[in-house]
């Protein structure tokens, strides 16, 4: 094609565009604007050229990137525009000749205004292109669906405000463990998703989303507060898990719905099982209602032991569900179900006074020194006659109270701290012990302890599990450690398996430890004669 030709076509090419073109010097001087990009800054073709583009934007300092940027218009109005940087070089030289901007204007707002992040309406649009690309040149991205555990939580109980920054901070965090290559788009209240390409596959995409996970083990500073939060992520890939945004985007979602019921803070794959979820749940349920009355429940009690005197001093009460059609079913499965379903009041109930019973029956046997710690559900907790079915078990089994101990978690008290205190106070006039279960989780605040009429915290699972190789969980078990001792509360550590673990709970001076490095939880039949193995009854 004859050279002037071509440049016309080009040139026009230019003119047609929907987005904004812009070719400036290396002065930072306009040397073309398209009518798209005029037309949004309110000026003429001859009042921007050889005009400096700073006047309109603050251009990034790199030769060639894209992202998220602010462009003033004469107006004065302000627009996010997706803008890509990229730089024509004289050969060899490497000196820059022009820089090409091009920018998309967004008909609707395409910035989250909190987080700054693209929001949902960019993310189709990119996907859109992602995915064109992608099969232009034969190549997978991942889609991943993250959302925040608990958030709800945090912006109920310390307001709307901390909730804001808190999303600020996470956004943040995101966008550090992503890498500025891959894209974060905010979709929802706590909804990020995040598009990685240049991955290599699946086990690659498993990789950066471990390191995102990781870099939620360090908690949030809100205002004089530390808060844990942590992330369920699912993750979707193209073309493997679908070849549209929709089902990318839908299939992604759902898997991490899936992580947030396996516990939280982990991520699940796609697969095309979507319902198999939700069938299997209400099978549970159907069942769960006919367990207490055929008397499918145990109890597994699990050894606590107190590292100074090298004994044990209690057992956590476990609830297991032998269900004779499905087998054995975690309670990690059928507590939920329980509490959603309100089932979880009688079989508490029942828990409670079967926990009460063993008391009895293992004084009977002649083990006089251990108390029993039993898992108290927010729904029970919240039940206005707590307190009173608390002392009629006690009456009614006639324990001494001191040996019953009872485990709430950190979002009970939050709901209402005033009536928490309250009930709490009243359950240490009837002499029972409380520990808070799960400490670190969720909403962490160590001031509030200092209120609470409660004697032990027991740091979770999820510190200990990498106290030896994460220096975040061992400061955070040793400063968790320090105040509670301030506080004159005992500390007891979850989830200790191995040796190596039970030294640094060790040296953060822990004073008891809960775990499979010591027992597994064991049948209740069996707990005399263990207890006779350690020497602690005769
Ligand atoms: P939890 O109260 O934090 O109980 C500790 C859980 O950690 C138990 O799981 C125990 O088996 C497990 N565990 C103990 N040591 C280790 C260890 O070294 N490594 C690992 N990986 N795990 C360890 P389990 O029995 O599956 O119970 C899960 C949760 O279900 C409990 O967590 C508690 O929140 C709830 N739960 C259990 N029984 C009851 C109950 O009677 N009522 C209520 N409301 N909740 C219960
Ligand atoms: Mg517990
Ligand atoms: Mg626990």
């Amino acid at each position: 094609m004859n050279v002037a030709i071509a440049a016309d076509i080009y040139k026009e090419a230019l003119i047609q565009s929907h987005d904004g073109i812009v070719l400036i010097n290396k002065l930072g001087e306009i040397e073309f604007a398209n009518p798209t990009f005029l037309q949004w800054i309110g000026l003429e073709e001859k009042e921007v050229i050889k005009g400096n583009i700073n006047r309109f934007i603050t251009l990034p300092t790199s030769k060639n990137w894209k992202g998220v940027m602010e462009v003033t218009s004469m107006k004065r109005e302000k627009q996010s525009v997706w803008l890509v940087v990229n730089s024509i070089e004289r050969k060899g030289e490497g000196e820059i000749d022009l820089q090409i901007l091009t920018f998309r204007f967004f008909q609707k707002s395409g910035l989250d205004p909190l987080t700054k992040l693209p929001n949902r309406y960019m993310l189709q649009s990119r996907l859109d292109e992602m995915i064109a690309c992608s099969f232009y040149h034969d190549t997978c991205f991942a889609v991943l669906f993250i959302d925040l555990d608990r958030f709800k939580f945090v912006n109920d109980t310390l307001g709307h405000s901390y909730g804001d920054l808190l999303l600020q901070q996470v956004a943040k965090r995101l966008v550090h463990s992503i890498g500025e290559k891959n894209m974060l788009f905010r979709t929802g209240g706590d909804e990020f998703i995040c598009l990685l390409d240049n991955v290599t596959g699946e086990a690659n995409v498993v990789e950066k989303i471990n390191k995102i996970l990781k870099a939620f083990t360090i908690p949030f500073r809100l205002a004089q507060m530390e808060i844990h939060v942590t992330i369920s992520v699912g993750m979707s890939m193209y073309p493997y898990d679908g070849n549209d945004a929709e089902v990318l985007i839908s299939t992604a979602d759902s898997a991490m719905y899936r992580a947030k019921k396996k516990g939280r803070n982990q991520f699940e794959k796609a697969n095309v099982e979507v319902n198999a979820g939700a069938f299997e749940r209400l099978v549970i349920e159907n069942y769960l209602r006919k367990a207490l009355p055929n008397g499918e429940f145990l109890i597994d009690y699990q050894p606590q032991v107190d590292l100074k005197e090298d004994k044990i001093i209690g057992f956590e009460a476990l609830l297991r569900w032998n269900q004779p059609d499905l087998g054995r079913i975690p309670p990690s499965e059928f507590i939920p179900i329980a509490e959603e379903t309100g089932l979880i009041l009688p079989i508490g109930q029942w828990v409670l006074e079967r926990a009460c019973f063993q008391i009895k029956e293992w004084e009977q046997a002649g083990v006089y020194s251990v108390k029993v710690a039993v898992n108290i559900s927010t729904q029970q907790f919240l039940q206005r006659n707590f307190v009173d079915t608390i002392k009629s078990v006690i009456n009614k089994t006639r324990i001494n109270p001191k040996k019953l101990e009872l485990e709430i978690t950190e979002g009970m008290i939050i709901h209402d701290i005033d009536a928490a205190i309250s009930i709490l106070q009243q359950l240490t006039d009837v002499g029972v012990k409380i520990s808070i279960d799960d400490f670190g989780t969720g909403y962490s605040s160590l001031s509030y302890l200092k209120n609470l009429p409660v004697n032990t915290v027991k740091i979770d699972r999820s510190f200990v599990f990498d106290i030896d190789t994460n220096p975040s969980s061992k400061a955070l078990t040793s400063a968790i450690t320090t105040l509670a001792h301030d506080l004159n509360l005992h500390v007891v550590a979850e989830g200790v398996e191995s040796y190596q673990q039970l030294s640094y709970i060790k040296r953060s001076s822990c004073d008891v430890v809960q775990g499979f490095y010591f027992s597994k939880p064991i049948p209740s039949t069996k707990v005399v004669d263990f207890l006779k193995k350690m020497k602690q009854v005769v």
